[in-house]
């Protein structure tokens, strides 16, 4: 594939975490492709700390997780607290079904220096920094209108498509007429980062304080930091709470506090997520709570699943299939921020403080599918139905719109590697639909892993490049 779309270019908008992997994703599928930034140099401060397994998938695609395997380290779970900090409950993570840590944390100034060390090697990709983004313009090759910020002088550029993964105050958002709609409230509150000189006595996992009065979040994150979160009150400021008091709930209290900022969470998606050939991805495109940890993994997502058509697309395939982008990841997206939302209401939800919030937690987690779901699996709910996800109407428990599991093969690194970039289709031998493109992988004969096999139950899959299953088969009785 490399050097079939040579000449032609995508400007990518923004080189935080989601744009960088999209310029990977990108230059790996043969697309020349330009990187711009306001900064001249990457955010330094930390932000996001965890990401889940099928995200490290993504990083996978893009040939850096190994890189981030080396800055992160694998969580213990997620454990519920009452405003005692008695256990209510604990929902464990270990080695998960994609071949990595179901949860990892991380500090992202780590993860941003390994994804520009990869795209400086790339050939087919290049970074501008301290250069804004003005405007866009189409149709025909998309025009953007850029100004150097050191010089203050303005450029034209022409790019074939332009991604915005511009950030939560995202300039492309705006450029074409998008909104953001809100999905529940906005909170305040004050986030933390620690060092510690020795390791502090704690659960190696994330600690939700579910305390109407305090809400908060607690959690080792790699090498000698940790992370404290605390609600602030809608007449509070950071400077009225008693840190060392709130730290030393969690044995903390001796920590050096390396950085105290406060933010407001928005849970929003946008409206609109393409104009022709300019597509939003990442905290441009949605704003969550990071409750569950998933802004960052929701934009990987984006880009993962764009990159692929947006390639095809350049190299011949119809534009509308550009139009699956926000069909897709909208819904994905929305579902995943109602689940961040839901828990941060099961930590703030108000009353006879222990009693409701210890109700509240076991109830809600219980009762509410997707919740419960999350909760204990780590899996995030599958692809709505659409022209790329074939699912029948009713179809409990069918694996297409998820991702394809990826356990251990024996004879090839990983999965992945043995089914290729392009689309593929995994068999146990049985009947394979004609119209089903793509390399063709059979188990027992290219593909030897008994986890597989017990997955695969005779049936064969169709599945896409960025490896969701797109379509099944069932085997011969
Ligand atoms: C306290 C906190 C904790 C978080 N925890 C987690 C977590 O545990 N897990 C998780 O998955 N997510 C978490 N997140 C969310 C995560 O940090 C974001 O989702 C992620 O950084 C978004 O990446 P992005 O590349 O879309 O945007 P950004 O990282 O914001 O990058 C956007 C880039 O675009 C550039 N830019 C903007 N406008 C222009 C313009 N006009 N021209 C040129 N360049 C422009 C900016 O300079 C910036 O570099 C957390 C966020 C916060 C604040």
């Amino acid at each position: 594939m490399p050097g079939r779309l040579a000449g032609v270019t995508v400007v990518v908008v923004g080189a935080g975490p989601v744009g960088v992997t999209a310029a990977l994703l990108l230059a790996r599928r043969g697309v020349d492709v330009l990187v711009l930034d306001r900064h001249p140099a990457a955010y330094p401060q930390p932000r996001a700390v965890h990401l889940d397994d099928e995200s490290l998938r993504v990083l996978q695609a893009a040939g850096v997780a190994e890189a981030f395997t080396a800055v992160s380290r694998p969580m213990a779970g997620l454990r519920l607290l009452d405003g005692e900090h008695r256990t209510l409950a604990e929902f464990p993570r270990g080695d998960g079904e994609h071949g990595w840590p179901q949860a990892s944390m991380f500090s992202q100034p780590d993860l941003e220096a390994v994804l520009r060390d990869a795209l400086a090697a790339e050939p087919r990709a290049s970074l501008r920094g301290g250069v804004e983004v003005l405007h866009v313009e189409q149709p025909g090759p998309v025009r953007l209108t850029v100004r150097d910020r050191a010089t203050g002088a303005e450029d034209v550029l022409t790019a074939d498509a332009v991604l915005g993964c511009d950030g939560a105050n995202s300039t492309v958002r705006r450029l074409i007429g998008s909104w953001m709609v809100d999905l529940g409230p906005s909170e305040r509150w004050l986030v933390v980062d620690l060092a510690a000189d020795a390791p502090l006595d704690v659960w190696p996992g994330v600690h939700q304080v579910c305390d109407p009065v305090r809400p908060a979040t607690f959690m080792p994150i790699a090498g000698d930091r940790y992370r404290a979160e605390f609600r602030l009150g809608a007449e509070e400021s950071a400077a009225d709470l008693d840190l060392p008091a709130l730290l030393g709930r969690f044995g903390a209290q001796g920590c050096t506090v390396v950085r105290r900022a406060e933010y407001t969470y928005a849970a929003q998606v946008a409206d609109r997520w393409r104009d022709r050939r300019v597509l939003l991805c990442g905290d441009a495109a949605h704003l969550t709570p990071p409750f569950i940890g998933q802004g960052l993994g929701l934009g990987l997502r984006d880009v993962h699943q764009l990159t692929w058509k947006l390639a095809a697309v350049l190299d011949g395939a119809d534009d509308a299939l550009l139009d699956t982008h926000q069909a897709e990841r909208a819904p994905h997206a929305t579902a995943l921020i109602r689940v961040a939302v839901l828990l941060g209401r099961l930590m703030t939800g108000g009353g006879d403080r222990a009693a409701l919030a210890r109700r509240a937690a076991l109830t809600a987690v219980q009762r509410l599918p997707r919740l419960a779901a999350f909760a204990a699996a780590s899996r995030t709910p599958p692809l709505r139905r659409g022209p790329l996800v074939r699912r029948a109407r009713f179809a409990p428990g069918s694996p297409v719109g998820s991702l394809l599991p990826q356990p251990p093969v024996a004879g090839v690194q990983r999965l992945d590697d043995l089914l290729g970039p392009g689309w593929a289709v995994l068999t146990a031998g049985g009947p394979v639909p004609a119209d089903w493109p793509g390399r063709r992988v059979v188990l027992g004969a290219d593909v030897d892993s008994p986890e597989l096999a017990r997955w695969l139950r005779g049936r064969s899959v169709l599945v896409r490049p960025d490896r969701i299953v797109a379509a099944v088969q069932p085997g011969t009785a």
